[in-house]
């Protein structure tokens, strides 16, 4: 890897928005409560589901893998305290559509008992093929929010050169901040976690970013390096400008490079990990413990004691919400993640699972500010602040008028869904929400049109099948005809009679025949009583009758 110069760029558009992140960095990071069950999605990550490993009323242990994976782009989930498994049920995960889906629910027994811990004794020893196994089986994936295996992750494979791995500190989206509360408490975890990072990527240096605003992480971070004598790490301060923790965005800050339409980072030859991200690898490699927790902000006029809080996957959320002193009375609604990019949750009776950074409780103050939507009047602001360089409008009109060939000409799936035209749009249009609509619909669409190509394929080879099928019978009819015509060319006078029939009688034939020879005739039949003849005459009789019959 080439050392990185400190040249920032910028990337087009963005905002400026209020941090509004004071409320919950007031009080270092708490240990959230065991609470009395926790709810453990089986399927928390991008990528397939893994196999169970379980079954209702097993006793686990803390750190007991609950699945394990079954392809490259999956991750195991674990359990995150010792209880006993009382249900693998259908329940309510966070997700904007408020689907189900399989849970394992364990009744917690208090003991927090881990499962025997195997940490690595010297890493530096492993090959990156190792190390991408054990981050895998420890159920890592971007803690950033996008949920991505980061085994995965760490291998770009050999047609990819990386030249920049960046580790994110950003956190531009208003509200959040357990990853600036974790540099400022954790940061020699987060150091080790990069050091291991780089030995499975092969590379020598390593970038920070982190936005101007967060000095204190800033500061620790550059610390734990001093610290640890570490050379081939540096920390960079990048404005603050949202969404600058983009990955595509951050990487145009520090390299000057755009990762290609419909492209990856590793395209460009880099790579970006968050910074929650490397503390896990650190927990896994040098204490054998998968990922079970994660710092949760918990933040929101309707909140009454915002802060972070380490917590279990699975804890219900009302759980962290009652420890933060429960709702205000203004409370309004809950969002998942930030205001820009979070989602709006139905209940709070829903668990923590690993890609979930926040819990936002917006009041009836924010609510206020709601939207009375208007027609587009082509201001253009849309365009000028899409950290994408997207058309927003045409992408709206489109998307609103079902014209999904169209909307993908305009690059849809280039959308990071940031929320900034919407932000700024005049006439108050949801826009990310057409946008989100246009998407599922598209992959909808796919998954029905892969579907039919399934059944085109099957039916065609099905065809195919009774066709030949039909030849070989018709060949078979033929090669009998043959047979029967060259039978009937031999032997003239048996070929037209029933092959069976034909058989039985040459059979009767033959036995006649070999009667004759021997000069057979009933034995024992002289010096008869009278009954004994009465007995075979009726014998006679009835043989003569079933003859005639
Ligand atoms: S900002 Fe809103 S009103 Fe302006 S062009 Fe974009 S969609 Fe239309
Ligand atoms: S939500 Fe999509 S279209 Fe809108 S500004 Fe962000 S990237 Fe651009």
């Amino acid at each position: 890897m080439t050392e990185h110069s400190n040249q920032l760029s910028n990337f087009h558009g963005g905002l400026k928005l209020s941090g509004h992140k004071t409320m919950s960095i007031t009080s270092p990071i708490s240990q959230a409560k065991i609470p009395a069950k926790v709810i453990i999605p089986l399927h928390q990550h991008i990528g397939d589901s893994g196999e169970l490993l379980v079954k209702t009323g097993d006793k686990v242990l803390k750190g007991q893998p609950l699945t394990q994976p079954t392809s490259y782009v999956s991750a195991p989930v674990h359990a995150s305290t010792s209880g006993t498994i009382t249900e693998i049920t259908e329940h309510k995960i966070p997700h904007p559509s408020g689907l189900s889906a399989a849970c394992v629910v364990i009744e917690t027994d208090g003991k927090d008992e881990w499962i025997e811990l195997t940490p690595v004794k010297n890493y530096q020893q492993l090959d990156a093929t190792d190390l991408r196994n054990i981050i895998r089986h420890a159920g890592i994936v971007g803690l950033g929010g996008a949920a991505f295996p980061t085994a995965v992750k760490l291998n770009p494979g050999p047609t990819h050169t990386i030249e920049t791995v960046i580790f994110n500190g950003a956190e531009c989206e208003p509200y959040i901040t357990c990853d600036d509360m974790l540099m400022r408490e954790r940061a020699d975890e987060i150091i080790s976690g990069i050091q291991i990072s780089l030995h499975v990527l092969n590379s020598d240096n390593g970038i920070i970013a982190i936005e101007s605003n967060k000095p204190e992480a800033i500061g620790a971070l550059k610390q734990a390096i001093k610290k640890n004598n570490t050379t081939n790490i540096k920390v960079i301060s990048i404005p603050a400008l949202y969404p600058t923790g983009g990955e595509k965005q951050l990487i145009k800050v520090i390299t000057g490079k755009e990762v290609p339409s419909n492209g990856l980072p590793a395209d460009i030859g880099a790579v970006v990990q968050n910074v929650g991200t490397m503390a896990a690898i650190h927990q896994a490699i040098h204490f054998g413990k998968p990922l079970i927790s994660r710092i949760v902000t918990i933040t929101g006029k309707g909140v009454k004691k915002p802060q972070n809080l380490d917590t279990l996957i699975g804890t219900p959320m009302s759980e962290l919400i009652s420890q933060c002193g429960g709702y205000k009375e203004n409370a309004d609604h809950l969002v998942m993640g930030g205001p820009m990019m979070g989602f709006t949750l139905t209940t709070d009776q829903l668990p923590i699972i690993k890609g979930c950074n926040c819990l936002l409780v917006e009041s009836s103050d924010d609510q206020q500010t709601q939207r009375r939507v208007m027609p587009c009047i082509r201001c253009g602001e849309c365009a000028r602040v899409c950290p994408a360089t997207l058309l927003p409008q045409q992408l709206y009109w489109y998307a609103s008028s079902k014209n999904f060939d169209k909307v993908q000409d305009y690059h849809l799936f280039d959308c990071i869904e940031c929320g900034c035209c919407a932000y700024v749009c005049p006439s108050q249009i949801p826009l990310v929400q057409y946008y989100r609509f246009a998407k599922t619909e598209i992959w909808n669409l796919e998954r029905d049109r892969q579907k039919s190509d399934h059944a085109r394929i099957r039916h065609d080879f099905r065809q195919t099948r009774l066709e030949k099928e039909k030849q070989e019978r018709e060949e078979r009819l033929r090669k009998k005809k043959e047979m029967l015509a060259k039978k009937k060319q031999e032997n003239p006078e048996t070929a037209d009679k029933d092959p069976k029939q034909a058989a039985i009688e040459a059979a009767l034939a033959r036995v006649k025949e070999k009667k004759e020879q021997a000069g057979i005739n009933p034995k024992n039949v002289e010096n008869l009583t009278e009954a004994q003849q009465k007995l075979i005459e009726e014998a006679d009789s009835r043989r003569q009758q079933s003859k005639v019959e």
